[in-house]
């Protein structure tokens, strides 16, 4: 074998492997994309599991302490957005209306969407 046709197939190799390289980048790229969809079907398969229970923990369903006590805690945590939403509207001085939900002027006796009286907290 002579030294061009020598370098010639040493060239031709390199780039045979460089080729090669590319192709498994390129495919390992895909499949981490594939990795990634599946594990978020999967995220969202358990939200909606964990939503279902919660729903039906809502209806009186047990399914015990475990997660009771976490449903309980969701409850809780509910609850206590609730009344950080009702602080931010107090603060920009709206209130919620009890009969229709809409947000409305926090000194009005009543609501000027449904008519509800609504209550009036005393500013002192
Ligand atoms: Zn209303």
């Amino acid at each position: 074998m002579d030294f061009l046709s020598d370098i010639g197939k040493k060239i031709t190799e390199t780039a045979k492997t460089v080729t090669k390289k590319s192709e498994s980048l390129v495919e390992i790229t895909k499949l981490n994309l594939a990795i990634g969809n599946e594990e978020d079907k999967i995220k969202k398969a358990f939200l909606e599991i964990g939503s279902e229970l919660y729903k039906n923990f809502q209806n009186g369903e047990s399914y015990g302490d475990y997660f009771d006590t976490k449903c309980t805690e969701i409850k809780e945590m509910e609850e206590n957005i609730a009344k950080l939403r009702e602080r931010v509207l107090s603060l920009k001085g709206t209130k919620t209306c009890t009969g229709c939900n809409e947000v409305i002027d926090e000194d009005v006796k009543y609501c000027p969407n449904c008519g509800v009286k609504t209550p009036v907290e005393n500013v002192e």
